[in-house]
């Protein structure tokens, strides 16, 4: 159940509202978003027409979903994620791209100029990077942050970032458009609720071995601290198959969209892992309704830090945003409405 409060609610009526769920038995959870979520299997007409009544309540909802801020059912039209002015699930693929790593300036500014030439909208590049081995490069720090920004300066284009700890969520959210949760980092709660805190738009990946209602439940609580800007990312899950490095699951692009408002964008090069495969599985994440790629592009990906085999690099780049936009274009124009296809 989802109780709204008035806008212009005091903290006195918020603390009574409360205290009546209390004496019902029932737990409330105040978001930031002006309501207070109650988790209730099931709730009675009695209950809500009685609560509708306290001072401060403007509406009660009955949703009994486990994420009824994520969840379709309390919010049934698409959310739109705007970065910058870019829209992120309206009427054209996002197209997120750039290094596994920020490695040098240079390269970083040459590889932008790449990504905006292709029609790229957000340039990506680790500088908090969550690598396997304590001996492999863990990326600049704060340093490819600069780098980043300067690219963003260079070529105008928004940038995504990897955040991996709350403490560093203010100084990342400086430098960046977009907060990236790895998906090592999606069961990390606090940093859940850090990157909630922040008013910067957040991509969350999804994590390894999570189900699609943990992941959802994980985006829950970022919804929860009041930052409603939030991109699902696919990203390939692990499964018995290992001839390739993940397996992206594509069923989740359709069952993540009736299931929540959340634009779903999907990250071929992690969930194939070999740049061969990368393009078609891009193409197979827009035909299923995906609202965007995050992919993994360097000028010349057998030199890059991290990630190289699974990097394409900026003609397959190209190549591969055409395609997007044919099949994006293709579907839109059979359903007359993108939206139909997309949503
Ligand atoms: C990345 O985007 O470079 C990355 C580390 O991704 P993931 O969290 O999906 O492994
Ligand atoms: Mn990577």
């Amino acid at each position: 159940m989802v109780i709204e409060l008035v806008k212009e609610v005091q903290a006195t009526q918020t603390r009574h509202i409360l205290s009546v769920l209390e004496k019902e038995g029932l737990t409330g959870y105040l978001t930031n978003a002006k309501a207070i979520v109650v988790p209730v299997k099931e709730d009675s007409d009695k209950l809500r027409t009685m609560l509708k009544k306290v001072p401060g309540v403007s509406d009660v909802i009955p949703i009994h979903s486990r994420y009824p801020l994520v969840s379709r059912e309390y919010h049934p039209e698409n959310t739109v994620v705007s970065v910058n002015g870019h829209l992120v699930g309206a009427s054209q693929p996002t197209i997120m791209a750039g290094p596994c790593s920020v490695e040098t300036q240079e390269s970083i500014i040459d590889i932008a100029r790449g990504v905006k030439k292709a029609g790229g909208h957000v340039l990506r590049g680790g500088a908090f990077k969550p690598r396997s081995s304590p001996y492999s490069f863990q990326g600049h720090g704060a340093e490819g942050l600069k780098m980043l920004a300067e690219a963003r300066a260079e070529t105008g284009l928004p940038v995504i970032s990897e955040v991996m700890s709350p403490d560093t969520v203010e100084l990342v959210a400086a430098y960046v458009d977009i907060l990236q949760v790895g998906a090592r980092s999606m069961q990390n709660y606090p940093l859940l609720k850090a990157v909630g805190q922040s008013q910067k738009p957040v991509l969350l990946k999804r994590g390894l071995s999570a189900t699609i209602e943990e992941w959802l439940l994980a985006a829950e609580y970022i919804l929860g601290q009041g930052n409603t800007n939030v991109i699902l990312c696919e990203r390939g899950i692990r499964t018995f198959e290992n001839a390739t490095r993940n397996t992206m699951d594509l069923n989740a692009v359709p069952v993540v969209q009736k299931l929540t408002h959340l634009p779903v964008l999907v990250d071929p090069s992690h969930g194939v892992g070999t740049s061969e495969f990368v393009p078609a599985l891009a193409r197979a994440g827009i035909a299923a309704g995906a609202a965007g790629v995050l992919v993994e592009v360097h000028s010349n990906p057998a030199e890059a830090w991290s990630d190289g085999a699974q990097t394409i690099n900026l003609t397959e780049f190209q190549n591969m945003a055409e395609d997007i936009s044919l099949i994006y274009e293709a579907l839109a124009q059979k359903y007359h409405s993108a939206k139909l296809v997309h949503a």
